[in-house]
């Protein structure tokens, strides 16, 4: 059932018979869980920190993270002579925790992520890596917001005077979804605005997420995938105003009009929406070691014959706490391994195959649009 549906799902949308293969990642440059120190102390206080990877092993990506990952992808080439790259889904900011507190929790304040980095031990290249990955064509930033958190309902948490994110808050950390055996509600869909009248202040944060991108990578956004929940329509031309034309989004679109209203569409792979000249991008494949201890190199392997057999790109997910070490050293140790097996695979498998960016896969299906 499940190899049918894999089947169908590939069937429509943009064909090539070259065998294109990218790597979107998300969630680069966000805090999560701070250090293993927070993480202990965190679940000594009822937070179930230890429910999900997410909150056990991510953190904001160190010096060492990069280099090793940079490492990884430069041992490998692929029929162009280049070596494979990874499209990271970066956010540019995060909440200034300190003049948050400062104001009694009324005001947010955020921080350009390379302030962040500061404040961390083995963070102070981050942003040089950031710079270096570019250059080098290893490591290519994309949007995945300003932070990765929706400033209105963290903040309306956070007066409640919410007792596990405000421990949480104290650990300059968030992602954590149940304390004491409760749930607290989501806020981490940066874009999926509880009210049409939200809308406004989703377009500023867009606007300013565009600037930071900038600023840090020296480049305008091209391509956006929104954080954990669907983005509003109405942001689409925001987002192709600060230079985005390309968006990753699931093949069944659920999109929020606010006020507990959803509209729905379906996209394919290079599917435009006619009114911006955007390009939507649909995942097929995912790589998630860090989940669970399957076997993730053959089922990616499987995903890609599949998505290669309807000749289509492999687009695959595979999220930055795979390759984090900073909580724990066996999480990277192991989700860098698996990864330069699948590219190894990948290249014996395909020995014609193309790593791209996801911009780069989209220029290439606009070429044959026009
Ligand atoms: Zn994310």
């Amino acid at each position: 059932m499940y190899t049918l549906r894999k089947n169908l799902s590939n069937i429509p949308g943009w064909r090539t018979n070259r065998k294109i293969v990218v790597i979107e990642s998300d969630d680069w440059g966000s805090v999560r869980t701070r250090s293993k120190k927070d993480y202990d102390e965190m679940l000594a206080k009822g937070l179930e920190v230890n429910r999900s990877n997410f909150t056990k092993y991510d953190a904001l990506e160190s010096n060492d993270d990069l280099e090793q990952l940079f490492d990884v992808l430069s041992k490998h080439k692929d029929s162009t002579g280049r070596h494979p790259v990874l499209t990271p889904m970066c956010v540019v900011a995060n909440p200034d925790f300190e003049k948050i507190k400062a104001s009694g929790f009324q005001v947010y304040h955020y921080e350009n992520f390379v302030d962040t980095c500061n404040c961390y031990p083995n963070h102070n290249r981050v942003l040089d890596l950031w710079r270096k990955g570019i250059k080098d064509r290893l490591f290519v930033p994309a949007l995945h917001g300003r932070e990765h958190l929706s400033v209105s309902r963290w903040m309306k948490l956070l007066q409640e005077n919410n007792e596990g994110l405000r421990i949480a808050f104290d650990h300059e950390s968030w992602g954590v979804s149940r304390y004491k055996g409760k749930e607290i509600s989501e806020y981490l869909g940066a874009f999926h605005p509880d009210h049409a009248s939200d809308i406004p202040d989703l377009v500023k944060i867009i606007e300013s997420a565009g600037e930071l991108f900038k600023e840090n990578c020296g480049y305008a956004p091209t391509h956006f995938i929104a954080p954990n929940r669907e983005s509003a329509k109405a942001l689409d031309e925001t987002f192709g105003k600060i230079g985005v034309k390309y968006l990753t989004m699931a093949k069944l679109r659920h999109y929020p009009l606010g006020d507990d209203k959803y509209k729905s569409e379906f996209l394919w792979l290079g599917k435009q929406n006619k009114e911006l000249n955007q390009l939507y991008i649909t995942r097929n494949c995912g790589f998630e070691p860090s989940s669970s201890t399957i076997d993730w190199v053959n089922s990616c392997i499987n995903e890609i014959v599949i998505a290669f057999k309807w000749r289509k790109p492999a687009v695959i997910s595979s999220h930055r706490v795979n390759y984090i070490g900073s909580i724990n050293p066996n999480n990277a140790k192991q989700g860098l391994n698996e990864l330069n097996r699948l590219l190894s695979e990948i290249i014996k498998n395909w020995p014609e195959v193309e790593f791209m960016t996801s911009t780069e896969l989209g220029e290439i299906i606009a070429l044959t649009k026009k």
